[in-house]
């Protein structure tokens, strides 16, 4: 059993400018590293989650992608 956190992370894309939000759930466990998922995105991104905590994502204006 974990402890769940959510939390929203505001993400601009570095090439366009155009602003979003993240909605983000996080389990915590006490002997592995937590498991970070997406609820929600708000505005025209995609999200990958990669491994650990780091995020990856894809404007779905311009196409421009960075991790986070
Ligand atoms: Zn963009």
């Amino acid at each position: 059993m974990g402890t769940r956190d959510r939390f929203t992370s505001k993400v601009m894309c570095p090439k366009c400018k155009q602003e979003g939000v993240l909605h983000v759930s996080e389990e915590e466990y006490r002997f592995s590293p937590p498991n970070r998922s997406i609820d929600q995105v708000d505005g025209a991104f995609s999200v990958a989650v990669m491994r650990g905590v780091k995020m990856s994502l894809t404007c779905g204006k311009c196409g421009e992608t960075w991790e986070t």
